[in-house]
């Protein structure tokens, strides 16, 4: 085991990663000049290395100096086929040719006929509509004011209320924020926000010693019928991230909850809003994860993996139904107005077409079982580790989470920052790995071999080994 790395300011040195290398260190410092960056304390760079990254390819990433780190989150989990794909780059070369944007009002081009095309063959049956926006939160801002819209068109104008999981994450302008409810996003925005109905999450790392994670998910459906019984008229939609809450540690529960739930928001006249900019496109092990649960919800929200990774993009797909409630005469007034600028921004769609023709080519669900069959056989060797309370997974997901006491599941307190020591092994070995709170996890690309694979468990069991060694 390493000694113990407790976040001390950093050594410089060519090699060793824990400084910057000379070859990064211009950029670095161009870039801390005026960069602000997301989901960053800026003022952690005094000690932690920024890397620029010169190339990607496969599940590499290249730095200036010339080292390469493992993407094992897949860049904020949006890449599928690697870093530079030959197929994707060719799509997006071709486009860039004929036409780089176009507005999208009044105006269409071949790449979002073809793409909504393709989605709809996809999609759960009945999904037929798809409106483009540019970006994951957007997607869920469509799908929120378009329930909530839905309903005021049809003549349900009490129906202006969300009900949200505890735990759950749907981005982080204000709409999606307000229907999320991780705390470390949410609670200084609070006085900003819609007021939204939280029922706690069926997140099966709660469940009772010996409860199977089907019991618990059910067990934890009681309440959800209980809100829809005592609020539905009031109730718009229900919004939920369909069996893993990525953000949100990546707490995982079991499709029987997604079930039970598409019956009560039937039962109930609720819309249920899927989203799956995470989890969609094979994540779960399934193309969609709803497909777990055989249900089709009233909006799949869909980004991320949407274009391979490649460009800003992300659909909402919805009903003929709630299509119609909208297609009326103009002085009317029943529009959904809703617009981006970049809104199905061809090159984005020459990539997320170029990526649906991969998934149709080539056996990937397949691949990535047997994928997931091995990444899940090499990290539960880790809960032999005594600070690893669990790793669990769910297809191409897997998730460990570390705790103080890991019989009694009592977690490591927050400020001790304990992935953090987890991020900086991977830099130093060449993984990038970028744990949420406690929990180390790894969402590679489907390119991802046995040997790297190899490789990205080592590393994260000696950073484990050295975040939890005192
Ligand atoms: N929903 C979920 C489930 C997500 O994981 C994310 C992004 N992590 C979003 C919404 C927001 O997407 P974006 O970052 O593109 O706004």
């Amino acid at each position: 085991m390493m000694p113990c790395d407790n976040g001390a300011p950093l050594q410089e040195n060519a090699h060793a990663v824990n400084g910057i290398a000379p070859e990064n260190l211009a950029l670095a410092q161009r870039d801390l000049a005026h960069v602000w960056h997301p989901c960053t304390q800026m003022k952690d760079h005094e000690s932690l290395p920024l890397v620029p990254i010169r190339r990607g390819y496969g599940v590499w990433l290249e730095d200036f100096a010339g080292r390469r780190y493992l993407d094992a989150i897949s860049s904020w989990w949006v890449n599928l086929f690697g870093h530079a794909n030959p197929r994707i780059n060719a799509a997006v070369q071709a486009q860039l040719e004929r036409l780089e944007h176009v507005i999208f009002a009044g105006f269409t081009h071949e790449p979002a006929i073809e793409l909504a095309e393709s989605l709809v063959r996809v999609a759960p049956p009945g999904l037929t509509r798809c409106f483009f926006a540019d970006n994951g939160s957007a997607a869920v801002e469509v799908a929120v004011k378009m329930s909530f819209h839905y309903w005021r068109n049809v003549g349900r104008t009490a129906k202006r209320r969300f009900v949200t999981l505890s735990n759950s994450y749907h981005g982080e302008t204000l709409g999606a924020l307000a229907v999320g409810n991780v705390e470390l996003y949410k609670a200084i925005y609070r006085p900003l926000l819609m007021d939204v109905i939280t029922v706690p999450s069926p997140d099966c790392y709660e469940r009772e010693p010996g409860e199977s994670w089907a019991e618990h998910s059910r067990r934890k459906f009681e309440q959800m019928e209980q809100t829809l019984a005592r609020h539905a008229d009031e109730i718009a939609a229900v919004i939920v991230e369909p069996l893993v809450q990525c953000a949100g540690n990546m707490r995982m529960y079991d499709p029987v909850y997604l079930k039970l739930l598409r019956e009560a928001c039937d039962r109930y006249e609720v819309h249920l809003i899927a989203d799956e900019i995470a989890v969609g496109f094979g994540r779960t092990g399934t193309l969609f994860a709803c497909e777990q649960a055989a249900i089709r919800p009233d909006f799949l929200c869909l980004s991320k993996g949407l274009t391979g990774g490649y460009l800003p993009l992300s659909v909402v797909m919805t009903t003929e139904p709630v299509y119609a409630a909208f297609y009326d005469e103009y002085t009317k007034l029943n529009a959904f107005l809703h617009s981006h600028s970049y809104t199905g921004n061809p090159l984005a769609c020459a990539a997320a077409c170029a990526t649906l023709q991969i998934f149709r080519d080539e056996d990937v669900l397949g691949r990535n079982a047997r994928l997931a069959r091995y990444m899940g056989e090499r990290a539960r060797e880790l809960e032999a580790l005594p600070h690893v309370a669990e790793v669990r997974q769910r297809g191409m997901i897997v998730a460990i989470e570390m705790a103080r006491d890991a019989r009694r599941r009592e977690p490591y307190p927050w400020q001790e920052r304990r992935g953090l020591h987890v991020y900086r092994c991977g830099l130093e070995r060449g993984v990038l790995l970028r744990p949420i709170g406690n929990v180390v996890y790894f969402m590679p690309p489907y390119v991802i071999s046995e040997e790297e694979i190899d490789l990205m468990v080592g590393v994260a069991r000696e950073g484990i080994e050295r975040a939890t060694c005192d």
